[in-house]
């Protein structure tokens, strides 16, 4: 006997109705380029954003149909988020920190039909223009506000738009939006979430062992709308209430303190490399920054360092972990201490934060050997293969990367990982990242983390380079604080405390900076082309 439930549709418009609704008044701060400040509210962006579907159906937008974004973190691209699907298009969020080449690859294969950016961006999109042919290019009046001809405003539009917006049919397995995978250790990929997707992980954010997000937070994005939606922030945000605060281009470390304790921030997300320069920034000066409130950091894209959760908890800034991916929408696990855990010892509570946390619900995953599955003994290690109501079941017309599916329907992650009792995932290492060391693999992730807590430096980045003798061999690219001294000497006895022998980096290197990839990670292919010469001592 079937169930008695209505067949109720999981779609963008109810959030977007909801948040219009219920939320009419609750804030959505943005920065602009010139720092200042611009506040409107959920009201306002539901009105703006259901102009916007109505505009871009008057401008023909079909079913399906992909519209891009060029923009940084600000109102006007939280309109797009719910506009272009509420229309029924797709939004496609450009990595505008690509190479302009890049971009216009990216757009072509995708089938951008128009595109939206931002006035202060208009030039990266002339840096390309030439490679493409959206039909309409839609200027937001963000910064500069010129709207260079030819293209539309986006003020205009919005102001000449039917109020008698009705939203189209939308089946819950529609995409609404569309991300390329950030190109870490390789081409780009593209995936595209159903609204069904979306919702379903919105729900997920609001969890206390995710985001614990509700109407009572307010919640910074730092991590760019480009890369995984800003972890499905804008969705989860709008459906729950929660005070937006969006940054715009600055994201310093100044810039991204001031707003939080301006704006009485209570949840930020970024990925490691931004909260360790927000650390510095805290440590160079730590009366200048006072905190009314402890903050919830959610950081992922990497792991970050054990010694860089421990110092921000003097501050109030509690990190969060997350792991995911872009196929992932991208929660795929999260955590945090467990009741059981309160009364253990701090140095083995601060190892459990330091896990990526245990699947969210609905999230399964398996750890892949050739011989099998791995047992959750949290020291066997295999491919973490994940599948789901919200993890890509193949990329956007990409038939040559089918093989990242598995026969029975998972998706194989890359990621080398071991799972304990309790669920935890500790990630080793990318697969493409592990330093193959003469029949044994070492895991770069645990060496830069370990270095990192020595107190004399500020990054390190531990990447496998050739070796006649052992086919790889780690080196470690470092970072010192200002006025800071250590030798590779020191390094490696600080090392030597955790690791065995075979395992410490054969070279140290130090650098004034740790090259980063567009959305701020340490860009390891860099390193590895750098260095690939290396003469070892053999
Ligand atoms: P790209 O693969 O281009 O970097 P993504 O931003 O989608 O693009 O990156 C996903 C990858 O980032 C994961 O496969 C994993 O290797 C890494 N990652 C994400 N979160 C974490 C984390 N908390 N700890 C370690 N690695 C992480």
């Amino acid at each position: 006997m079937r169930g008695t439930m209505m067949n109720f549709p999981l779609t963008l418009p109810t959030i977007l109705e909801r948040s219009g609704k219920i939320f009419p008044r609750v804030e959505i701060v943005s920065r602009k380029p010139d720092k200042s400040v611009v506040r409107t509210c959920y009201g306002e962006f539901y009105n703006r954003a259901r102009c916007l579907s109505s505009a871009l159906l008057r401008l023909g937008l079909k079913p399906g149909d992909r519209v891009a974004s060029m923009m940084w973190n600000h109102s006007s691209h939280l309109e797009a988020f719910f506009g272009v699907p509420c229309a029924g298009g797709i939004l496609h969020t450009l990595n505008l920190r690509l190479h302009p080449q890049e971009i216009a690859t990216i757009a072509k294969h995708a089938g951008d039909r128009f595109l939206l950016v931002d006035d202060v961006l208009y030039p990266v999109y002339e840096k390309f223009r030439q490679d493409v042919s959206f039909e309409r290019v839609i200027v937001a009046p963000y910064g500069c506000n010129t709207i260079p001809e030819g293209s539309l405003n986006y003020e205009d539009l919005l102001a000449n738009s039917d109020a008698d917006f009705r939203y189209p049919a939308i089946d819950e397995n529609d995409g609404a939006a569309m991300c390329f995978t950030s190109g870490t250790t390789g081409f780009s990929k593209g995936v595209i979430y159903s609204h069904r997707a979306i919702v379903l992980h919105s729900f997920c954010c609001g969890l206390v062992e995710v985001f614990g997000m509700n109407e009572a937070d307010t919640i910074l994005p730092v991590a760019p709308m480009f890369h995984a939606n800003a972890w499905g922030i804008p969705f989860a945000a709008t459906m729950l209430g929660a005070r937006l605060v969006l940054p715009g281009p600055h994201v310093d470390p100044e810039s991204i303190l001031e707003l939080m304790v301006r704006e009485r921030v209570t949840v930020a997300c970024g990925v490691p490399t931004v909260w360790i320069a927000v650390l510095d920034a805290l440590e160079k000066n730590p009366t200048k920054w006072k905190f009314g409130n402890p903050i919830r950091v959610v950081c992922g894209g990497t792991a970050p360092p054990l010694e860089l959760m421990r110092r921000l908890d003097r501050f109030g800034l509690h990190i969060k972990h997350l792991w995911g991916m872009t196929e992932t929408t991208p929660i795929g696990t999260s955590g945090g201490l467990r009741a059981h855990m309160r009364d253990w010892p701090e140095d083995k509570k601060y190892d459990t934060r330091a896990k990526q946390g245990w699947p969210a619900p609905f999230v399964e995953i398996r750890l892949m050997r050739p011989e099998g599955e791995a047992p959750w003994d949290g020291v066997t290690s295999g491919e973490i293969e994940i599948r789901g109501p919200w993890i890509a079941a193949s990329y956007y017309e990409s038939p040559d990367q089918a093989h990242r599916w598995t026969e029975d329907g998972w998706f194989r992650t890359g990621d080398v990982a071991t799972m304990d009792e309790d669920g935890y995932v500790k990630i080793v290492d990318r697969a493409k990242d592990l330093v193959k060391s003469g029949g044994e693999w070492i895991s770069s992730v645990d060496l830069e983390n370990t270095l990192m807590g020595h107190p004399a430096v500020k990054e390190a980045c531990v990447v496998g380079i050739p070796h006649p003798k052992w086919q790889e061999r780690p080196l470690a690219a470092v970072v010192l604080k200002d006025g800071a001294q250590a030798t590779p000497d020191e390094l490696r006895a600080f090392l030597a405390k955790s690791f065995a022998k075979w395992q410490l980096p054969d070279a140290f290197v130090f650098l004034d900076a740790i090259p980063r990839t567009s959305v701020g990670k340490f860009k390891k292919t860099a390193l590895r082309e750098q260095f690939a010469n290396w003469k070892w001592e053999l």
